[in-house]
């Protein structure tokens, strides 16, 4: 029973929480913002529930059980030594080993490495499958380097981070900034260090040595399917809808190939330098090619689409109205400002690709009026569900077909879905899908935490 003198208690207990974790961890505004998210959110459980208050469980579970950074030293193409700062944050272990990616990106620092592993912990346990919670990068920066000096650093990166991974410790993957090409380079660094083939230590690999087929495809299709759960609840579609997606790396590829597949116009996607507007419909080869192989910038689009127009800077994309808006660029890219504008254009639902894309304001704007808010942890949750799966068939050292491992995605996503309605109906925030998804992931960890003691 929730009394208001539960609540209360919670309530405040939650706060204390809050206000040492931004003590603690000055200036990491990315990890304050994902942890006040959570917990905001838990407050019925632990009025609900006493034994977590009691058991100090939201104290341990905002502190990482294992922080490491590390030099990273690599030479340029000049003959330069450069010196990047490696990080890997081992957050939780409650329900599996550490999981997540690597995020290779100027803006990395500990707290987005921090904010990143704390909404793994709950994404992973959503997912149903027995992975923790971690994450890692550097600050290195891939744009414009050449091929040698991206094998150069991730050997580096490697050499330091082998120590602490493994297929049972720590599984890590890409992010931002890591795909194909550098997990290709880290596996075969952590190799020739271990003397041995551990097809479980990374995931998305290349499908030659154990990466998984529809492991490319599964965040931005899952992302779509998640939507698709949303949309159908209220007998929507993206049928002959108007879909805007931002980025246009290895997760908004994939949601908008397969938003169109279920009918929908996509017109516009981006980069970190600007976006482009097609209204006939993105060319998705054209797009593929750039990135996927020719590594260029979006605004080549218009030279082969004339008709589309690019435009500098990001946040204008915002501004396109849409039926369906997919944020799969990077964290905090839609504020307040960008949120009204969505709504007032008519935006009837979102679906977070790319890790916390929409500020605390934004999603209170969308939840007050009314739009399906599908939060990170839930709608982006089918890439790491695929890596785990990729991890399975790296145990049975077998492969499965794209439409086994597809079939897989599409349950993972519903069931996510579904558990994430649950929980909100049963804690008093229905159509709450961020409350419904926190506390689902949350009640899986906390539970196993409670059962392995102090
Ligand atoms: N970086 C992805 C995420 O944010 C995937 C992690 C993984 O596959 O381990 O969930």
């Amino acid at each position: 029973e929730n009394t208001d003198q539960n609540m209360l208690i919670a309530t405040e207990y939650v706060h204390s929480v809050y206000e040492s974790v931004v003590a603690r961890n000055p200036q990491e505004f990315e990890f304050h913002q994902a942890v006040k998210e959570i917990l905001d959110s838990l407050i019925p459980v632990i009025a609900a529930h006493p034994k977590y208050r009691k058991n100090s469980l939201l104290e341990q579970l905002v502190e990482p059980e294992r922080v490491i950074t590390f030099k990273v030293p690599w030479v340029d193409d000049q003959g330069k030594v450069q010196v990047n700062r490696g990080f890997r944050v081992q957050f939780n272990s409650a329900i599996g080993p550490y999981k997540g990616g690597l995020r290779f990106h100027p803006s990395v620092y500990a707290g987005i490495v921090k904010f990143l592993g704390f909404e793994q912990i709950f994404k992973n346990a959503l997912t149903g499958l027995p992975i923790g919670g971690g994450k890692g990068g550097s600050d290195f920066d891939p744009k414009g380097k050449s091929d040698l000096e991206v094998m150069r650093f991730t050997q580096s990166f490697m050499t330091e981070l082998y120590k602490y991974i493994g297929s049972d410790a720590d599984v890590p993957a890409g992010d931002i900034g890591v795909g194909a090409r550098e997990i290709g380079y880290m596996f075969g660094q952590y190799k020739r260090l271990t003397s041995s083939h551990e097809s479980g230590v990374l995931t998305g690999k290349g499908l030659q040595y154990g990466g998984s087929l529809a492991r490319k495809e599964a965040t931005g299709f899952g992302c779509v399917y998640f939507v698709d759960e949303m949309l159908k609840s209220k007998d929507l579609s993206f049928e002959d809808s108007t879909v805007v997606v931002s980025g246009s790396g290895n997760v908004s590829i994939y949601a908008i190939q397969k938003a169109q597949e279920l009918g929908a116009k996509v017109v516009a996607c981006s980069d970190s330098g600007g976006y482009v507007y097609d209204p006939e419909g993105i060319n998705l080869e054209t797009v593929k090619r750039l990135k996927e192989v020719e590594r260029l910038r979006i605004s080549e689009y218009v030279k082969e689409h004339p008709h589309a127009t690019y435009t500098e800077g990001c946040e204008g994309i915002w501004s396109i109205p849409c039926d369906i808006a997919l944020p799969c660029a990077t964290q905090n890219e839609i504020d307040e400002h960008s949120a009204i504008l969505l709504v007032k254009n008519g935006v009837k639902a979102i679906g977070e690709g790319a890790n916390m894309p929409s500020t605390l304001d934004a999603i209170d704007i969308f939840h007050e009026h009314g739009v399906l808010f599908g939060p990170a942890k839930a709608a982006n949750a089918g890439g790491v569900a695929v890596s785990a799966l990729e991890m399975s068939q790296n145990s049975m050292r077998l492969s499965w077909s794209f439409e086994e491992v597809d079939t897989r995605l599409q349950e993972i996503m519903r069931n996510i879905y579904n558990s994430s309605v649950e929980a909100a109906d049963q804690y008093g925030c229905s159509g709450n899908l961020v409350a419904g998804a926190n506390i689902a992931g949350f009640l899986k960890v906390a539970d196993a935490m409670l059962a392995h003691g102090i």
